[in-house]
């Protein structure tokens, strides 16, 4: 769903009401950690159990980038943002590299939905589920709000 992760993207930036290179590097960072999914289709691998899927490699760039004071904090915050949602439809191994501990909300299988034989298939099966369908239609809902709330 690397649509929805631009569009939260997108909430986020017009709540914090930031210049527009802060705002480009958040998306950014919003948007660029689903980049794995191409080679977790070459690998027919889960791209959630790459390291650019752990919460803690992002959250421990963000702060070495706090620390230093850079802007591209909001790049590596944004990343963490994008992990932390991807909770939502199927796990997420939260403490990577130190825990195999996984968490998701709707706990989908992820070997159903990438054992498709193509990714075409295996996109169309996960939109294809209600649950999805709904959040996203919530989060362009949002989307739409944060518009005419900036
Ligand atoms: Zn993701």
């Amino acid at each position: 769903m690397p649509h929805i992760h631009l569009i939260i993207g997108f909430i986020i930036a017009n709540i914090l009401h930031m210049n527009f290179s802060l705002n480009l590097l958040l998306i950014l960072g919003c948007v660029l950690p689903d980049t794995d999914i191409i080679l977790g289709f070459l690998q027919k691998k889960n791209h959630r159990t790459y390291f650019s899927h752990y919460p803690i490699t992002w959250l421990f760039f963000a702060i070495i980038a706090l620390i230093f004071r850079s802007d591209i904090y909001w790049f590596f915050l944004g990343g963490f943002i994008h992990v932390i949602s991807d909770i939502f439809d199927w796990n997420v191994l939260i403490f990577a590299p130190f825990s195999a501990y996984r968490f998701s909300l709707l706990n989908f299988d992820p070997e159903e939905i990438l054992s498709e034989s193509s990714p075409k298939t295996s996109i169309r099966n996960y939109y294809q589920k209600p649950q999805v369908q709904i959040f996203e239609l919530l989060i362009l809902l949002l989307g739409a709000i944060s518009i005419f709330w900036s």
